[in-house]
């Protein structure tokens, strides 16, 4: 597997206690979800979130739990990194997700979103012209 540079933090496991303990500002970002693999971290799915990506994860460590109980543990660490803008946080989105190999390697079913009302282009692909 090609090694991939997502420009994150981490990873640290996905639980809430973690997010709330290395995700303190509140702000626009990226994250992925994945498991780890001996020294590497496997990605399983890239995101974002426009306001609050400590919000975003926590929602993703609350999932986890309930998979845990299910007896599935898909997503057991992430990483992420702080965006300056909703933009900013869109176009790394679009990065990470094409770098990582898109819908055919990551469980993303679709192509990262733009927020309604903005014109935004995929730094990467065509899809939005
Ligand atoms: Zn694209």
């Amino acid at each position: 597997m090609k090694k991939v540079s997502l420009g994150m933090m981490g990873p640290y496991e996905l639980t809430t206690e973690k997010v709330d303990e290395v995700v303190t500002k509140t702000s626009p970002g990226n994250y992925a979800l994945g498991y780890i693999d001996g020294e590497s971290f496997i990605v399983r799915y890239v995101g974002r979130s426009d306001e609050n990506v400590n919000i975003r994860l926590k929602q993703w460590a609350r999932h986890r739990e309930w998979y845990k109980r299910l007896g599935s543990d898909v997503y057991t660490h992430f990483m992420f990194s702080y965006a300056k803008s909703p933009k900013a946080a869109f176009e790394k989105e679009c990065k990470n997700y094409h770098d990582c190999g898109g819908k055919e390697i990551l469980d993303n079913e679709r192509h990262p979103q733009r927020p309604d009302g903005t014109n935004w282009k995929c730094p990467m692909c065509d899809i939005f012209d």
